[in-house]
């Protein structure tokens, strides 16, 4: 089959990046891969030549341009001030979906789990890595977890059609809705609305702790996994590690208009520059790139022809086990034994098929009704030094309005007046809930009670205005 020439922006990353990155495109030109790749800066130089987010300005015209990012992985210099690349690329680029397979290849690659073959898919705009994070008081300090309407109809749909694309089974939900009602309350139940409009696939939902345990424990169980960001970012990496090694496990970072596809694991400072680490895992991103860009049987047959190298024995040193491999090869030569083997399938290891695999086109998130939205109350945040609440709240009664009356206070989250447990630890955090009697409010009251406290000498750190849409509280009850 021929196919026109595709350019891609290509970066070498730090670490190992540079040595896994020259093994993946040996192999794909050996393969006949059909592409013109463009090479961008990004990661520790840029970093430490003041570029704090590690890529240069220029290097976005040419993602813009080729829209499709083959990059290996980066290091993050330590301390403050550096933003981390993957999350603002990820994030500047749209890419919504983190899809992650996770295989085991047994007897081959030593696993304690034979039978697994599961695809994480990660949300991966939302969630803590919104970046948003503030200190408070001197001793809290915050970061904020969004979850956005459209950030789950668009990763949970992704899930379904993937799963309806690939033939797979079943799609099971990560969420840690008992704690977090909100959040991933509506992450839960819009994957709940969309599962039924695809009632060939089976579903289910798990809490993620025991959900995670499950999977470290029994990951032949699962099939399609989707999930909130940082859930999918440690679920996988386990899930890569238990298959047999984080440097087996490729990802593709998909969103409307462009593509990034990279290795799961880091830049491996630590075997850097000897030759010793498997390309397999960016090897995995080219394929899923190559699939991406319309290429499917130049990435069945690099696919195919890794397989036949695991089943040949000839293994990097993070699988290779005396008795169990062949021969232990270097990054370089395990590339040179993929290349020898292509054109081969696979004799025991199941050969994928990449027919019909294609960029999934999902339908727009189109705009909800507005809800009727009535401000009820406030939350106002203080610092406050004296650590007994009873004060606090003696003394903050008389700061409330007929209109908006102190109602609670908690610390940490747990309330602590009226009638608090002695035992209750309080940092110098104070969130003070005034409510509106009538359930209706002005936002002249809510500065007025504001301005009020900060006249008597109040530390006002932080307000969070309490609405009620359609009648249904937007805001969580309180524990205690
Ligand atoms: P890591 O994934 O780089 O390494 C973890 C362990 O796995 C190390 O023992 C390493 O030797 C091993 N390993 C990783 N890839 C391997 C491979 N291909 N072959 C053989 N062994 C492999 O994680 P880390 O050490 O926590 O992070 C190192 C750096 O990578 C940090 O600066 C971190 O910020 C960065 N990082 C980058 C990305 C990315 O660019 N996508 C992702 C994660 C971490």
């Amino acid at each position: 089959m021929t196919h026109p020439i595709v350019p891609i922006t290509v970066a070498y990353g730090d670490g190992i990046g540079p040595e896994i990155m020259r093994a993946t495109l040996k192999v794909l030109e050996a393969a006949g891969a059909q592409i013109a790749p463009e090479t961008i800066e990004i990661g520790e130089k840029v970093y430490l030549s003041g570029q704090t987010n590690g890529i240069q300005a220029s290097s976005w015209g040419s993602l813009r341009r080729t829209k499709v990012f083959l990059k290996a992985p980066i290091t993050t210099p330590q301390g403050g001030g550096y933003k981390s690349l993957n999350v603002s690329m990820r994030k500047a680029l749209g890419l919504y979906a983190n899809i992650r397979p996770c295989i085991s290849y047994a007897p081959f690659v030593k696993t304690k789990h034979p039978i697994m073959d599961l695809v994480i898919v990660r949300e991966n705009e939302e969630d803590l890595y919104a970046g948003i994070e503030h200190r408070q008081t001197e001793d809290v300090y915050q970061c904020l977890k969004l979850i956005t309407r459209p950030g789950c109809e668009r990763i949970v749909r992704y899930a379904f059609e993937y799963a309806k694309q690939q033939n797979r089974k079943r799609v099971t939900c990560f969420v840690k809705d008992n704690i977090m009602k909100l959040t991933d309350g509506l992450f839960h139940q819009i994957f709940k609305d969309i599962a039924a409009q695809y009632p060939e696939i089976q579903h289910d939902s798990m809490i993620v702790d025991i959900g995670a345990a499950r999977v470290a424990d029994t990951p032949e169980d699962f099939d399609v996994l989707v999930m909130p960001n940082l859930y999918g970012d440690i679920i996988s990496d386990v899930a890569a590690q238990i298959a047999g090694s984080v440097g087996m496990a490729g990802s593709a970072n998909i969103g409307d208009q462009c593509a990034m596809f990279e290795a799961i694991h880091g830049s491996a400072p630590d075997i850097s520059g000897k030759n010793i680490a498997n390309p397999s895992a960016l090897l995995h991103g080219a394929i899923q790139m190559l699939s991406h860009i319309g290429q499917n049987d130049i990435a069945e047959k690099i696919h195919h022809a890794w397989l036949v190298t695991l089943e040949q024995g000839l293994h990097t040193a993070d699988i290779y086990k005396q008795g169990q491999s062949n021969t232990l090869l270097g990054t370089v030569e395990f590339a040179d034994a993929v290349i020898a083997n292509l054109g081969q399938s696979p004799k025991q290891l199941k050969a994928p098929s990449y027919e019909g695999s294609k960029p999934l086109k999902l339908p727009v998130v189109g705009y909800k009704k507005p809800c009727k939205k009535e401000l009820v109350g406030i939350d106002i945040f203080l610092q406050w030094q004296d650590g007994v609440p009873k004060k606090l709240g003696d003394k903050l009664v008389n700061y409330g309005t007929a209109q908006l009356e102190l109602k609670l206070i908690t610390n940490r989250g747990v309330k602590v007046w009226p009638e608090g447990f002695p035992e209750t630890y309080c940092v110098d955090h104070w969130r003070c809930r005034f409510m509106s009697p009538t359930m209706q409010l002005s936002f002249d009251e809510v500065l007025n009670v504001q301005s009020r406290l900060h006249e008597a000498g109040f530390d006002v750190v932080k307000t969070e205005n309490l609405y009620n849409f359609n009648g249904e509280p937007g805001y969580a009850a309180v524990h205690g």
